[in-house]
């Protein structure tokens, strides 16, 4: 079976749509401790808002609707992204929702802890896995790659 390492820095994207990004950044305000530890991404508005609070550098990509949201999905599909807290608005269409729906499938097709709420960052975070190595077991898509083309 495939795998990836992930290392004992994490390398996290956040990503919260606007009515959420309250709820971001008490979260990882709350939390600046335990992600000082990790290299931090973010869509470009979110991560503004990360590095003002937190005072510290985050990796900063477009606006989700300008294409941020592909940028961590592409990232991910690198392997390059370890954690993902994408804190998404339920109560509102957005006008980039297949960049979302095409995150979160990205996100589950690579094995990517998610957080879409604070109560699963809050667990995932306070998992011993957060600061250890950790092997991700992968789907074995080489099958799929192999498929004859008629
Ligand atoms: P933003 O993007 O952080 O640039 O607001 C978030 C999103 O994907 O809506």
């Amino acid at each position: 079976m495939p795998t990836r390492k992930m290392k004992v820095r994490k390398r996290i994207a956040l990503v919260a749509h606007d009515h959420k990004k309250t709820d971001l950044i008490d979260w990882a305000y709350f939390n600046r401790t335990a992600l000082a530890k990790h290299e931090l991404f973010a869509t470009g508005t979110t991560g503004k808002l990360l590095e003002d609070k937190l005072d510290r550098p985050v990796n900063k990509f477009l606006s989700g609707p300008l294409g941020g949201d592909q940028q961590i999905g592409a990232l991910i599909a690198e392997g390059k992204i370890d954690i993902l807290i994408f804190f998404w608005d339920p109560m509102e269409a957005q006008p980039h929702d297949p960049d979302v729906k095409a995150l979160l499938r990205l996100a589950v097709t690579w094995n990517i802890p998610t957080a879409c709420d604070r109560a699963t960052a809050d667990f995932i975070f306070t998992s011993p896995l957060i600061l250890d190595d950790y092997t991700v077991q992968l789907e074995d898509y080489s099958q799929y790659l192999k498929r004859k083309i008629k």
